[in-house]
């Protein structure tokens, strides 16, 4: 089933098992028809594959976060090289910079960061990648020749309108969570209006993020649906349309996903 949004951004592998499937269900009854989950650490990708396998719905992406960034080692782009074999695995991800957290010193993020986009750039994979309060060095290696080819989806984009500009100079895509239904969030409204329909993607980022009305409660899949409603008033187009732009983007980026 292709009808519904596809949540581009869900860490189900944070819920525990029954709770995971409960929240699957509840957002298949809303009309959900794809889910993509983007591992934190390596050590999550035989877990998150094992979802997708049990799941003919659901899709992965295989990476490192940038909190997780020192868990980097020697060896592991062959690991994850092995990993992303599997055609559940369409992306690489979720990988970038954190400078808000800093939970890892910043040279080793960047350090990870190109590691996991040389692979991607190999493979002909798209990127998943988180950027927070990391605009100048992410649009630095962003510039770096080798990779020129990359393919990335800025998910729950906040990062400003000069730095939106930029990335859609680069032909990035984005990703518009339940931020975007926050009361003060006019700054990441203000992205949508300048993003290409054809770049566009939704999400939830659960368990984080929630959208109004369930704001400060943890966050479904489910919820994606208010995303959607909150992205076609702003463009003052259908929820159909938002799906079917969103969904082509999704199945464009990822195509790895139309095939399995
Ligand atoms: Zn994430």
């Amino acid at each position: 089933m292709r009808g519904g949004p596809i949540d581009s951004h869900c860490h189900l592998q944070t819920l525990g098992a029954s709770e995971r499937e409960q929240a699957l269900d509840q957002a298949r009854e809303r009309g959900v028809s794809g889910f993509l989950v983007p591992a934190i650490q390596l050590d999550d990708a035989d877990q998150v594959l094992a979802l997708c396998h049990r799941h003919d719905d659901v899709w992965c992406a295989l990476g490192v976060h940038p909190h997780e960034a020192a868990t980097w080692r020697e060896g592991d782009q062959d690991r994850l090289r092995a990993l992303l074999a599997d055609p559940k695995a369409v992306a690489v991800g979720e990988c970038g910079l954190d400078f808000y957290y800093d939970h890892a010193p910043r040279a080793t993020q960047e350090a990870t960061l190109r590691a996991q986009w040389q692979l991607a750039v190999e493979l002909d994979l798209p990127v998943v990648v988180h950027n927070r309060d990391a605009n100048d060095t992410m649009l630095g290696v962003l510039a770096d020749p080798a990779f020129a080819t990359l393919r990335a989806d800025f998910h729950s984009f906040a990062g400003g309108l000069a730095m939106a500009e930029t990335l859609r100079a680069h032909d990035c895509y984005f990703g518009f969570s339940g931020m975007i239904t926050f009361k003060r969030a006019d700054n990441v409204r203000e992205v949508i209006a300048m993003t290409p329909r054809e770049r566009m993607l939704v999400e939830t980022d659960t368990p984080y993020l929630a959208p109004v009305p369930y704001r400060g409660k943890p966050n479904r899949p489910a919820y994606v649906l208010e995303v959607v409603e909150r992205l076609a008033h702003e463009l003052r187009v259908s929820t159909d349309e938002v799906v079917a732009f969103t969904n082509d983007s999704f199945f464009r980026l990822y195509a790895k996903a139309a095939v399995t």
